[in-house]
């Protein structure tokens, strides 16, 4: 492996590393909003069964609930690309076994797959 070829690796885990940190932040941030719905629409049913504030909880649940399974989906993404990395095996398509593309990987560090395959 070339010095180039090792700085271009260490380069692209500080960029998958930090893309993992901050989804991570994103994960706790969220988990902790649907707590706090949770909790709200907890305290609301004691108050009455039939608030109608009830079905905007509700609403706002599933739509933290879909934020936080998508940055999870992203967490695991990420820990995957970090596993290729150490594999040797990242910007390497997990599908077709081509290239990913250095453009597509600059948009997307955590991309599995070319954009035929994607
Ligand atoms: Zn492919």
């Amino acid at each position: 492996m070339s010095d180039g070829t090792d700085l271009e690796w260490a380069r692209t885990r500080e960029v998958l590393e930090g893309e993992r940190e901050r989804t991570l932040a994103a994960v706790r941030a969220l988990d902790r909003d649907r707590e706090g719905i949770v909790e709200s629409a907890r305290l609301s049913a004691v108050d009455d069964e039939h608030d109608p504030e009830g079905a905007t909880l509700g609403f706002e649940r599933a739509h933290v609930e879909a934020l936080l399974a998508a940055a999870r989906r992203r967490l695991d993404d990420l820990d995957r690309a970090l596993e290729r990395l150490v594999a040797g095996t990242y910007g390497v398509c997990t599908s077709c076994g081509g290239p990913v593309g250095a453009g597509r990987l600059a948009a997307r560090p955590a991309a599995a797959l070319c954009i035929a395959c994607a």
